[in-house]
C-alpha cells in the first residue's frame, strides 16, 4: 500500500508542476479518514483529459469522453479524472454527457455523499464543503445536497447509500433515507449489473445482514426484482454475518436458501443478475448440493451416498455447503442430518480422492487392459472404480485397479 501512495504522491506533483490542480479524491480520502485500508487512489484534477495524456508517458484513455484517464506508473494505475459536472440526466441514469469545469467544489457537488466529496492535496490539506469529515465522525451517510435531487438523478445511488451504511455501521441521515424512500421506485431503470456490484461489495462487510435489510426495508429488492425477497422477521437471514467475509459465495447461498430459491432458480437469477460465471456455478452448485443431501434416502448407507455427492459436486462445494449447513441448524436444527454434519467433513477427508485424473489408472489404461474399442462404457466403469477407491472400498494401486477391471470387464460379458 504505501509503495501504491508514493507512486500517487508522483502523479499529484508531476500535474501540480504543470501548472494544474491535483487531488485525491472520493473512497480513498474517505476509507484513510476512517483509518481503513486504502485500495484504490482516485485523483482529480484542472487539467483536460487531453493535458494529463501531455503529462504523463504511459496512460489509458479509459473512459476519455468522462473526463477519465489512467495513468500507469510503476505497478500502479491510477484514474485521473478531469473536474467535471454531469450533463442532463435521463431516466434515473448516469448521463453519456459531462461537462468539464473550473473549480474543485463543482466536482465534489457531483459527488454522491458527503464522505466521498472529500479532497486532499499533496501537502495533506483538506478541501471538505460539504462537511464529509464531521459526518465521518458521528458516522452518518449523507447525500451531498438534496436527497431527492440526487437519487432521481442516479437510482444506484440508493443501492450506495445503503452498502455504505452496511459496510461501515452507519446510520443513515434522515432526509437522505427519507428521500430514498420517496425515490426507490426509480431504481427499476437501473441495469442490474451496477446493482450487482454495490450488492457484492455489501455482502463482503462485515454485517451484510443489515444492509440486506435496510434493501428490503427500503423495498430496493421488490421494485428491482431481486431473487431474494424475504420478510422482515427472516431470522435466518442475520445468520449471513455469522459466515466469515472471505466466504463470498456460502454467503450468498445462505442468503439465497433463506429466501427459499432452489439451485436452478439461483442458476437463472444470478445469470440475469450478471453474476460471473464462476461465481454463479459455486453458489448454485452448494444449493444443489444441498438439495442432493435433503434427497437422500434408506437405500444406501449414508456415507455411501455422502460420498456420491462429493463426487459429483467436487470437494471445495462440499465443504462450502457444509459451511452453510452449520449456519442453517442454528436456527433449524432439524434441517439437516446431525450424523452428516458431525461426520461429513471426515468422510470428504477419508475419501483420499474426488476426480478421475486422480485415479491410479485412466481410460487409456482401460482400452489396453481390455482390448476392447473405446465407448460411454469406459467412462462408467471409471466411474464406478472413483466410487470404490473414494469410499474405500478398494485402494488406490494401480495392481488392484487392474484386477478390477478384469473382473468386471469378465463378468460383463
Ligand atoms: P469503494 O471503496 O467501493 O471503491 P468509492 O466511494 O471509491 O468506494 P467508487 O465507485 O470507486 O466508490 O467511486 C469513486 C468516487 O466517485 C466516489 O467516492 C464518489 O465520489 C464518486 N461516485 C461514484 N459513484 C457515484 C455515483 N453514482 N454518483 C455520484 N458520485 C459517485
Ligand atoms: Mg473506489
Amino acid at each position: 500500500e504505501t509503495d501504491m501512495v508514493l507512486h500517487s504522491e508522483e502523479v499529484l506533483s508531476r500535474l501540480v508542476e504543470q501548472g494544474y490542480e491535483a487531488y485525491w479524491v472520493g473512497g480513498c480520502v474517505r476509507d484513510e479518514l476512517m483509518g481503513r485500508p486504502v485500495h484504490d487512489m482516485d485523483i482529480t484534477t484542472s487539467a483536460l483529459p487531453e493535458e494529463v495524456e501531455a503529462v504523463f508517458e504511459r496512460t489509458v484513455p479509459t473512459g476519455i469522453q468522462h473526463g477519465t484517464v489512467t495513468v500507469l506508473s510503476g505497478a500502479y494505475a491510477y484514474e485521473v479524472t478531469t473536474y467535471r459536472v454531469e450533463g442532463a440526466y435521463e431516466n434515473h441514469r448516469r448521463p453519456a454527457q459531462v461537462e468539464f469545469v473550473r473549480e474543485l467544489k463543482e466536482d465534489l457537488r457531483r459527488r454522491d455523499f458527503t464522505m466521498n466529496a472529500i479532497a486532499r492535496a499533496l501537502d495533506g490539506t483538506i478541501v471538505d464543503p460539504y462537511g464529509g469529515t464531521d459526518d465521518i465522525n458521528s458516522r452518518v451517510v449523507r447525500c451531498v445536497g438534496s436527497a431527492s435531487t440526487r437519487f432521481q438523478e442516479d437510482a444506484l445511488r440508493m443501492v450506495r447509500c445503503i452498502r455504505f451504511a452496511s459496510v461501515f455501521g452507519f446510520r443513515i441521515a434522515y432526509r437522505t433515507w427519507k428521500g430514498l424512500l420517496e425515490e426507490r421506485e426509480g431504481i427499476r431503470y437501473i441495469a442490474l449489473e451496477r446493482f450487482r456490484v454495490e450488492l457484492e461489495k455489501l455482502m463482503e462487510g462485515s454485517r451484510p445482514s443489515r444492509g440486506l435489510h435496510l434493501l428490503h426495508r427500503s423495498k430496493l429488492l421488490a421494485f428491482a426484482k431481486a431473487p431474494f425477497t424475504y420478510g422482515p422477521d427472516e431470522p435466518m437471514v442475520t445468520l449471513v454475518d455469522d459466515v466469515p467475509p472471505e466466504q463470498i459465495a456460502v454467503r450468498f447461498a445462505l442468503l439465497l436458501y433463506a429466501c427459499g430459491v432452489s439451485g436452478e432458480e439461483a442458476q437463472v437469477h444470478l445469470r440475469e443478475w450478471t453474476f460471473a460465471n464462476a461465481a454463479r456455478e459455486r453458489i448454485a452448485g452448494i444449493l444443489r448440493f444441498g438439495e442432493a443431501v435433503f434427497a437422500m434416502n434408506d437405500s444406501l448407507p449414508q456415507k455411501e451416498q455422502w460420498v456420491v455427492i462429493v463426487l459429483r459436486f467436487g470437494k471445495e462445494i462440499a465443504g462450502q455447503w457444509l459451511n452453510m449447513a452449520e449456519q442453517i441448524v442454528k436456527r433449524n436444527p432439524a434441517a439437516i442430518s446431525a450424523s452428516i454434519l458431525d461426520h461429513g467433513t471426515a468422510w470428504i477427508e477419508q475419501m483420499g480422492i474426488y476426480r478421475l485424473s486422480e485415479l491410479a489408472i485412466s481410460g487409456k489404461d482401460l482400452l489396453e487392459i481390455t482390448g476392447r474399442k473405446g465407448g460411454p462404457w469406459v467412462g462408467e466403469i471409471m466411474d464406478q472404480l472413483l466410487l470404490k477407491v473414494a469410499s474405500s472400498h478398494m485402494p488406490n494401486d494401480r495392481e488392484a485397479l487392474i484386477n478390477e477391471v478384469k473382473r468386471v470387464t469378465s463378468t460383463h460379458e
